[in-house]
């Protein structure tokens, strides 16, 4: 599973989200007196045996195995009225080792209607008690090991029922959902199914637990205008007299039931093959094309994947589908992965389309969550620290090292804001709720620690160890002693203690470090780690040093395994510079000194884009824009990383009033807008240029208005709209009116809103009822900014609107984006009792915080 937060929301909810680490306070053992003591050591005794109890309360191991389930067979109806599944299951599953008289079988919100043993003189009803959560199912006799049994069940699953808790991964617990059941709103009729961590017991009973595996078969009856899609292969399909069409999907490889999933929709269909294994990305029809863009690169992430891992893609076939109001970023159901729709994007979108990563995580997950299985949630790592690290992997490979390092470096950086406020293990056995696996240190934290456990081993230590893990568990379930083991088989070294400090312990490193010049020709390095050593180990950590002479780059490896430490480079003479883990490849927090001489050329010369990049961050943000400063921004402008050309120009754009710009150094700058490979380093120029000349500079924004890439044209339109001298704005406002592109709609938005344009509002209504996900979030504010600043408009409609979605978006950042939208409107009347309402209302803890956050620093204001 891959959450998806848009990056602004996600910093300003981190900024408030932080609260001050919960130290016990200190114990009362400094009294003096003798019995004082001793009382207070029984009392503290108990406290500890009190904690220890609640800790033991909370610890998930893996469930159980008191059957096997074999073959899962369902057959399924769906009720749009009432938002119901109706349904047949059949299940075929035997004792695991001990003899068994009562089956216990998640089936969640249910009525159920009949539940049978098949046997040979026929259906024979079995006694039932159900909970709404779990039915019992007695048998009239024990059975052994030795015997398969069929249970056959008939229901009507009710996924509404009890909904509302989401997690920081997904934002529901539905596990089947009716998109516009109805047909009331403006979006397309759908059903799809989101089953991770234990939510697919919603719509079919099982044995709902990670370390389960099945074979399945599903039949559809829906529609015969709908398209289904489910796991494996559609083996047939039957019109029946009814005018319903009954599909039929069967996946003969077993996997886990959270992999189970059900799609149903008007769609179109992008057929695409690799290797013989059949691809398919499915979208609603306006968006076929695009989708034939987005999802370009899947059969070369396939044989990338395969060749490296040296196991084959171990499905029959791959889909790939886009769907309306999905609860997370995407979804690895086996042979169907399910995405949310910020992947519906037109062809013209799709040219810069940044969804690969979104691509390769969940194809990667094939292998690592659906072939090798985590037999617990505690284990969640194990699925999701590989497919973030595909991701990683993927750009290297298609796009370069230096593309990667900086989306690990993102990475890196949210886990450490996560780190801030919290710090776990990252295998838990203790938690609450399977869903609170789902966070920074699962993913970001877990990708990094792969990248280093790589960057230890090499590249084919590290591939033939994944190749074994693979192999010897497919189709089996793993704990995270099971990939350390693998590593060791493979590698023949014993790697108990990086497992140790990095899966089994909380926290990282902290590096204090200094470079000793005094014999420039053996330079010394001291490091000190600093991390507080009552919740984070000592860490044993391999890192690495270059130094430069001229072009000539060196590096030499060394072991940090004590509190403070002192290393002898043996550089010889001729060194320039040199610099402690080049490649940022350390999941740790560093404080050294470098200087100013030493930023300037590591960015002229480091190997590594990354390397360049921070030197460059380093030093625009820590010395004067002098001259000095100034030469060295104009020479990254032909830095070969494209992140660094564009930081050059943000910091200029930031600066431009004390920086002098030579011809030259302008007509540089309008090369990066019309030739740069990266379209988004032209809209950056273009921001840049509109800053440095707008009106010289206007009629290559009218030309650029055109671009095929849309951050290009919107750049160039913002630009534009934005410069009162320019004619014709109005008309080239009513030209681009209907193009639904966000970056588009925002410079129209902005223009509307500033000049107050009159007559608008039915614009603002529509364009608002009609984007989703991320454009929404986006348009929301400028939404909020028109009609308050439009004093003599009815505010009632816009009011509403915000109202409706602060308080039902199943999107909790499109919720938070409303509630802030309605205090542009909270002195008028009924407002503030209607943002209070919403206030109360909120189910998401992490909402109602930073809902919490706006009102009170509006009380305090008021
Ligand atoms: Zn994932």
């Amino acid at each position: 599973m891959l959450r998806f937060i848009p990056v602004i929301f996600l910093l300003a909810f981190l900024s408030v989200s932080c609260k001050p680490s919960d130290i016990a306070s200190g114990s009362s053992l400094e009294q003096t007196h003798d019995t004082l003591v001793s009382n207070q050591s029984d009392i503290d005794l108990q406290d500890l045996a009190r904690e220890k109890e609640q800790r033991l309360a909370t610890y998930k191991g893996s469930r159980e195995r008191k059957f096997d389930l074999i073959h899962t067979s369902l057959d399924l109806r769906f009720d749009y009225d009432s938002q119901w599944v109706i349904g047949q299951a059949e299940l075929k599953l035997k004792p695991y080792f001990y003899d068994q008289k009562v089956l216990e079988l998640d089936a969640k919100d249910f009525d159920i209607h009949h539940v049978w043993l098949e046997g040979e003189a026929g259906a024979e009803t079995l006694k039932t008690s159900y909970d709404q959560q779990v039915v019992t199912i007695y048998f009239p006799q024990p059975f052994s090991a030795k015997d398969t049994l069929t249970i056959g069940m008939t229901y009507t699953a009710k996924p509404n029922i009890n909904s509302g808790r989401g997690s920081q991964a997904i934002m529901d617990n539905k596990g089947l959902y009716f998109i516009n059941p109805h047909q009331k709103e403006n979006k397309p009729v759908q059903i799809w199914t989101q089953g991770e961590t234990e939510h697919n017991s919603k719509w079919f009973p099982t044995i709902d637990s990670p370390n389960e595996r099945a074979t399945q078969d599903i039949k559809l009856t829906v529609e015969d205008r709908y398209l289904t899609v489910s796991n494996g292969v559609l083996t047939d399909q039957v019109l029946n007299e009814d005018g319903a069409r009954t599909d039929h999907w069967v996946l003969d490889l077993p996997h886990a039931p959270y992999l189970a999933a059900v799609v149903v929709g008007e769609f179109a269909e992008v057929k695409d093959t690799v290797d013989n294994i059949p691809l398919r990305y499915i979208v609603e029809r306006e968006y076929e094309q695009g989708a034939k863009k987005v999802f370009q690169h899947t059969p070369e992430m396939v044989r990338f994947f395969s060749e490296r891992l040296g196991v084959e893609f171990p499905w029959p076939n791959y889909d790939q589908i886009v769907v309306r109001d999905f609860v997370s970023g995407a979804m690895e159901n086996t042979t169907a992965s399910i995405f949310m729709e910020a992947l519906n994007l037109d062809e013209r979108e799709a040219i810069d389309s940044e969804w690969d990563y979104i691509i390769a995580h969940e194809l990667f997950h094939q292998w690592f969550g659906n072939l090798v299985t985590l037999e617990s949630w505690a284990n969640l790592p194990l699925n999701e620290a590989f497919a973030d690290y595909s991701e990683y992997l993927w750009m290297e490979h298609k796009e370069g090292r230096d593309k990667a390092d900086m989306h690990h470096t993102v990475s890196k950086e949210n886990y450490f804001s996560e780190a801030g406020s919290k710090q776990v293990d990252m295998i838990r056995y203790y938690h609450e709720d399977g869903e609170d696996m789902f966070d920074h240190h699962s993913y970001a934290k877990g990708g990094r620690v792969l990248h280093m456990l790589r960057k230890y081993l090499g590249d084919e230590a590290f591939y033939a160890s994944l190749n074994y893990y693979l192999t010897t568990h497919a189709f089996a379930s793993v704990e995270i002693h099971d990939l350390r083991l693998a590593f060791e088989k493979v590698t023949g070294k014993d790697l108990n203690w990086f497992f140790d400090q990095w899966f089994l312990a909380s926290g990282h490193p902290v590096l204090d470090m200094h470079f000793d010049y005094s014999q420039p020709d053996n330079i010394v390095l001291t490091v000190k780690q600093q991390q507080d050593l009552t919740t984070a180990p000592l860490y044993k950590l391999p890192f690495k040093v270059s130094w430069y002479k001229g072009e000539e780059r060196h590096e030499a490896e060394f072991v940090l395994n004590q509190l403070t430490q002192q290393f002898v480079l043996e550089n010889g003479p001729g060194t320039d510079w040199v610099v402690f883990d080049e490649a940022l490849e350390l999941l740790a927090e560093r404080q050294t000194y470098y200087g100013r001489g030493h930023f300037e050329k590591q960015v002229a010369s480091a190997h590594f884009g990354i390397a360049r990049y921070e030197a460059l961050d380093s030093l625009s943000n820590n010395y004067p824009y002098d001259e000095r400063m100034q030469a060295v921004l104009k020479a990254a402008l032909e830095d070969p990383f494209s992140s660094v050309r564009q930081l050059a120009m943000a910091k200029i754009q930031a600066n431009l009033d004390s920086i002098e710009l030579s011809a030259t150094e302008e007509e540089r700058i309008l090369t990066l807008a019309e030739e740069d490979p990266e379209n988004i380093v032209r809209s950056a120029a273009i921001e840049l240029l509109n800053r440095i000349d707008k009106d010289k500079y206007a009629p290559l924004f009218l030309r650029l208005v055109n671009d095929s890439s849309y951050y290009v044209a919107g750049a160039a339109l913002a630009a534009y709209l934005e410069n009162e001298n320019n004619p014709n704005r109005e008309a080239l406002v009513d030209r681009f009116l209907d193009n639904n592109s966000i970056y588009l709609l925002v410079p129209i938005a902005d223009y509307l809103t500033v000049n107050a344009d009159v007559g608008r509002e039915d614009w603002f209504h529509r364009q608002l009822s009609s984007l989703g996900g991320e454009s929404l979030y986006y348009f929301i504010g400028y939404y909020g900014d028109y009609f308050a600043r439009m004093g003599d408009l009815d505010h009632g409609p816009a009011v509403a609107h915000l109202y409706e979605l602060a308080k039902n978006h199943y999107a909790s950042y499109i919720r938070l984006a409303a509630f802030q939208a309605l205090f542009g409107f909270i002195d008028e009347e009924g407002v503030l009792a209607k943002v209070r309402e919403i206030h109360a209302a909120e189910r998401d803890e992490g909402v109602k915080e930073y809902q919490r956050f706006f009102l009170e620093s509006y009380i305090e204001e008021d």
